[in-house]
């Protein structure tokens, strides 16, 4: 069936050897559950085309469209510190990739659509609800301004997946920068697949690093690779970690080359704050938690700079090898620091502040003390600070255990915010107005996304998905409809609160 434009597939056209051509599996009973119009517009589709039975068909994967070239990668990928050589798309295909309004290469894939020879014991198969949990979660992150894949749509396949019970089957279609993962370097280099790695480093700088194309050097391609991928996660970490953002399922193999937030499995967004806190089942020795991501996303760019030593120095020269390992370490070293800029850059706009000072770390670290301290709800007590900018400090002292414990914090912030507006002019109306862009309204709240996804799975009604969807995608504003979307689920809800991966 026609895609009303090219696919251009560079994955498997550059790297044979790097994955198998695998078709989706047919399904019974395709249904289009979910459509991004949005999405489908900036792919130069035309979503109205795409209704109905034509969309079922193209979304669930019985009908693969002219140009597209489904092909299953190979990645490896360290899961929860433990390598296993072989992951890959076990229940996922690339279809290939198109280029969109603004000129970017995007990729076009499904996940759900089968088995496939990376399957090892799965069935290849996604149910709904987890399915349009990646819709909410990932249109969320978009809406927030912070670097996502996307769902384009969700096919109902009319066909149950065993789980703990049979659940509504469904496939999802992902709309991403790249699909290149850390993993997918550890893949080839722990194989000694040198011809391949270096083909896969051409291809990764050609989609992502061109200004490093140029360069012949071994080591600046490699290590100007790693050195970009590091900025990318330092900026994509520090945006989770301001928005309160717990991915859950780090592996390296969860991890982009483009610096996209990928695989919304068992993610969740935090409520009280607590640097400790863990949401995903199979987590239990808090690895992923909140307040380890960016020491994880460091660790996880050590075994990209491993998989990338053997391009630069040949194993028999140990000379060179230490030379190399001492120029992946230096950017190694240097990610705490982007990490940190990236972090306070967020806090100071969070805080409402457009100069820099050297005491705001302090002022932002001493802020989230409190707010641990108080068992605040992190995103609502961002977001009072636009109101306390405005002159009305209850709605911030309504959210803390002891209201008076702010009076110092508050006292020192708006010392700040007098300072701040003496070098960049400004007063309190704008400073609220500045607040209210910078700090969330609504983020998906656990049990609203749960209420929602229950609703699909078990009723068939979309609608509390919907209207979900459509809050999320304006999280900074706040009305009395949106009311009730800012509001934290009950603690008890939120202490038994956990989340499942690979469902
Ligand atoms: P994830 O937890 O989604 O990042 O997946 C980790 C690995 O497990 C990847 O190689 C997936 O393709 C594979 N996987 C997850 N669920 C399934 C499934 N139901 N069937 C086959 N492979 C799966
Ligand atoms: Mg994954």
């Amino acid at each position: 069936m026609p895609w009303p434009f090219a696919f251009d597939n560079s994955y498997a056209r550059d790297l044979p050897g790097a994955y198998v051509a695998w078709p989706p599996a047919r399904v019974p009973a395709p249904r289009l559950v979910f459509l991004n119009h949005e999405l489908a517009r900036e792919l130069q589709l035309d979503p109205d085309a795409l209704q109905g039975d034509t969309g079922a068909e193209l979304f669930a994967g019985n009908r693969v469209p002219d140009g597209a070239e489904p092909i299953a990668q190979a990645y490896a990928g360290h899961q929860f510190g433990g390598f296993s050589p072989q992951l890959g798309d076990g229940r996922a295909l690339l279809l290939g990739e198109v280029i969109d309004r603004q000129g970017r290469r995007r990729d076009i894939a499904f996940k759900g659509s089968g088995r496939t020879p990376f399957s090892r014991g799965g069935d290849g198969k996604a149910a709904l609800a987890p399915m349009l949990r990646e819709v909410l979660l990932g249109e969320a992150m978009q809406a927030l301004g912070i670097p996502t894949t996307r769902a384009l749509a969700v096919a109902a396949t009319g066909e149950p997946v065993r789980r703990e019970r049979p659940l509504p089957g469904a496939v999802l279609t992902r709309v991403a920068a790249s699909h290149l993962r850390v993993g997918t370097f550890q893949y080839f280099a722990v194989r000694g697949e040198l011809a391949t790695l270096r083909r896969l480093l051409d291809h990764a700088i050609a989609r992502h690093d061109p200004a490093l194309a140029g360069v012949t050097d071994a080591g600046v391609r490699a290590f100007g690779l790693l050195r970009a991928v590091a900025e990318r996660q330092a900026a994509l970490l520090a945006q989770w970690m301001n928005v309160g953002f717990i991915h859950g399922v780090m592996n390296t193999d969860n991890m982009t080359i483009s610096g996209e937030t990928i695989d919304y499995g068992p993610c969740a967004f935090m409520e009280a704050y607590d640097p400790a806190a863990v949401f995903s089942s199979i987590d239990e020795g808090g690895r992923y938690a909140y307040g380890n991501q960016p020491a994880i996303a460091r660790w996880n760019l050590a075994r990209l700079a491993e998989a990338l030593l053997p391009l630069v120095a040949d194993g028999d020269d140990e000379a060179a090898v230490r030379a190399a390992v001492e120029r992946a370490t230096e950017v190694i070293d240097a990610f705490p620091a982007l990490y940190r800029e990236a972090w306070l850059r967020g806090q100071r706009n969070k805080l409402g502040l457009r100069s820099d000072d050297a005491a705001d770390a302090a002022l932002a670290e001493d802020w989230l003390a409190l707010l641990q301290r108080q068992g605040a709800d992190f995103t609502l007590a961002w977001r009072r600070l636009a109101e306390a900018a405005a002159g009305d400090e209850a709605p911030l002292r309504a959210l803390l255990a002891d209201p008076q414990a702010a009076d110092a914090w508050l006292a020192r912030w708006r010392a700040r915010c007098a300072a701040d507006d003496a070098t960049a002019g400004g007063g309190a109306q704008e400073r609220a107005e500045r607040l209210r862009r910078a700090n969330p309204f609504v983020i998906p709240r656990n049990h609203l996304v749960e209420r929602a996804l229950a609703a699909a799975q078990d009723d068939d009604d979309l609608a509390p998905f919907e209207q979900l969807l459509a809050a999320l995608r304006r999280p900074f504003d706040e009305t009395p409809t949106l009311a009730r979307y800012g509001q934290p689920a009950p603690a008890a809800v939120t202490a038994c609160y956990r989340t499942f991966c690979g469902t």
